[in-house]
């Protein structure tokens, strides 16, 4: 996945990112879609991609009558879920490594791959 995935322009100042969310604005658009970025790279850097909010130790409270969502890993709670994801996973998922490149894989003359090359 590349930095320019299309944001669509939704007409009336309104656009839907990369990952689907409708976003007034087309700067908030963009930073959107840089957010949803890092957290699809951190959740599959995780072995997390499409986990539930279980998986990602989010704890469902309550607060005057709403819902209120409260981090596994510290004290942070949040009532808004898509705030609370975003925390969990920038807050407590380790950085994916340093591979920002597409990745590299070497064939023979036949088409295949061959073993990346030790040390
Ligand atoms: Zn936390």
């Amino acid at each position: 996945m590349s930095g320019d995935a299309p944001i669509e322009d939704l007409g009336g100042g309104w656009y839907r990112t990369p990952g689907g969310k409708k976003v007034q604005g087309r700067k908030a658009a963009e930073e959107k879609a840089e957010i949803e970025e890092e957290l699809d790279a951190r959740l599959e850097a995780a072995g997390l991609r499409g986990a539930d909010i279980d998986e990602l130790a989010i704890v469902v409270g309550s607060w005057h009558g709403r819902p209120n969502y409260r981090c596994g890993h510290c004290p942070h709670a949040d009532l808004n879920l898509e705030r609370m994801r975003e925390h969990v996973i920038l807050t407590h998922l380790p950085a994916p490594g340093p591979q920002p490149g597409p990745m590299i894989i070497r064939t023979d003359r036949f088409g295949n791959e061959l073993a990346p090359e030790e040390g």
